[in-house]
């Protein structure tokens, strides 16, 4: 009985000590790094378990050759075998960071044990390098209840990672690495990838799957530097906005944790300095070429029953250019983004700086629907907004949209998000918000890439995986190593 009670208390402990402690840092990302500012297309890349005699200076050679600076977890009691390879890595402008002495889990090491694993390579990487790190990535991403403390009394900080690519499993995956790599590519990202360990020879999968899908990833428009973990403590900054008012203090909150949620399932990234993308539908029923939207203005016939009106008309001589079903990028205003825009006192500043940026945005849609492979079926671009004003001049055809009971719900969404991300709450929507009114703002391919695709349009471009078939040369290169 009483080993019994010892057992249940030991568990407990440990329960405390291990998976409570990775809910907290880990899942909840309480004091650790995992992303970087979504309004910035930047991605860090980041390699673990290194440094790897065969692996590591071929991966250098093409970072090089694509002028990417990326982030290297290195392993202490590898690292101390391959001094010059260590030297090599700094040397070229990577950051270096600590992946513990000798690959040890957290949830299994005592906080003493971890204290002098981590210390031990720290030391080992500042007599290489002549610079202490200050960066540390648990091994599994695992912690214990002491691991974060620990690491803040040396100065240093946790790195996690946004996405991971499973690139330590055996076989012949670089087609499948390089899908995993730009199915969650996204402004801000940190990707956890390897250059040593896994499965026997899986780096090379990860070498293969690179040597596509980084000039790829720089075509689609991203900078792949180290801007996202080196300022991703002032981005998680500006996204803890102070709010005064008690009902924004536990909404807001709420509405996180659903957007969140909304976007994981609904593939929803940001993608560009103000929009967050996703495919969905057309479903707005078809459009002609000709046909020009009628306003509401006369009393005996709504504007619905107007342009259905016309739509037939226009419907028996021409072809649609949209019709319901079309795939079609979603654009959804990033919180920030929108926060920084409505706290902009005057509405002309507002309106102005607004349509800047949604066409700065615009080029950067334009090139996903080129070359990422998640958007290049799309037939054009929608969304909703409730600040129109002068969008049409960007190309948009703007319409107003039936108050049916979908429609007034994406409206009262909408008109929540500014009263919950301004600084007045309820007050903005006195200051003028009731007289937005809700519209559908959209763009077939054909327009969007006229206008914002910069130079020619190029006729075909292979998707990531028919890139990796194309260039058997990319294989040869890598059994050779
Ligand atoms: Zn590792």
């Amino acid at each position: 009985m009483a080993l019994l009670f010892v057992v249940l208390v030991i568990i407990l402990l440990w329960g405390v000590y291990a998976p409570l402690a990775d809910l907290l840092f880990h899942v909840r990302h309480i004091g650790t790094i995992y992303r970087g500012n979504e309004l910035k297309s930047e991605i860090t890349l980041t390699f673990d378990d290194g440094p790897d005699p065969v692996y590591t200076p071929a991966l250098l050679t093409l970072l090089d050759q694509y002028k990417v600076s990326a982030m290297f977890f290195l392993v202490g009691k590898t690292l101390e075998k391959y001094p010059d390879l260590v030297r090599q890595i700094h040397e070229r402008g990577h950051i270096i960071g600590v992946h513990t002495d000798r690959h040890v889990n957290a949830w299994f090491t005592s906080p003493w044990r971890m204290h002098h694993e981590i210390l031990r390579t720290r030391d080992m990487l500042q007599r290489i390098t002549g610079e202490a790190p200050k960066y540390f990535r648990p091994p599994w991403g695992r912690f214990n209840i002491f691991l974060l403390q620990q690491l803040q009394s040396l100065d240093m900080v946790p790195v996690l990672w946004t996405y991971a690519c499973q690139d330590w499993e055996p076989g012949d995956r670089s087609k499948s690495i390089a899908q995993k790599i730009m199915a969650q590519a996204q402004n801000g990202a940190i990707v956890l990838l390897h250059d040593s360990g896994g499965a026997p020879g899986s780096p090379k999968n990860t070498l293969n799957a690179l040597k596509v899908a980084i000039p790829r990833l720089q075509q689609i428009g991203f900078t792949l530097g180290v801007t996202p973990v080196l300022e991703a403590q002032a981005a998680a900054d500006k996204r803890k906005v102070k709010v005064s008012r008690l009902s924004q203090k536990v909404l807001r909150p709420i509405w996180k944790v659903w957007d969140d949620l909304y976007s994981k399932i609904g593939h929803v990234f940001p993608m560009t300095r103000i929009f967050r993308l996703n495919v969905g539908h057309w479903h707005f029923g078809a459009r002609y070429a000709n046909e020009v939207p009628i306003e509401q203005n006369s009393k005996s016939i709504s504007c619905e029953e107007a342009n259905a009106t016309l739509r037939r008309q226009v419907a028996a001589t021409a072809e649609p250019i949209v019709r319901d079903g079309d795939p079609f990028v979603e654009m959804h205003m990033q919180l920030i983004a929108l926060q920084e825009l409505i706290a902009i006192p005057s509405p002309e500043k507002m309106a102005v700086r607004g349509l800047r940026e949604v066409r700065d945005s615009l080029h950067g849609i334009a090139r996903a629907l080129i070359y990422d492979d998640r958007y290049r079926m799309a037939q054009g671009i929608f969304g909703y907004t409730l600040m129109h004003r002068g969008i049409e001049r960007l190309g948009f055809h703007v319409e107003k949209i039936p108050p049916t009971l979908n429609n007034r719900w994406i409206s009262f969404l909408t008109k929540s998000i500014m009263v919950l991300h301004h600084p007045l709450g309820r007050k903005r929507l006195k200051s003028g918000l009731e007289n937005m009114e809700l519209r559908l703002v959209w763009m077939t391919r054909k327009e969007l890439l006229a206008k914002y695709f910069d130079g020619e349009v190029p006729s075909t471009v292979p998707s990531i995986s028919q890139l990796l078939d194309l260039y058997p040369l990319v294989k040869d290169t890598a059994q050779r190593i």
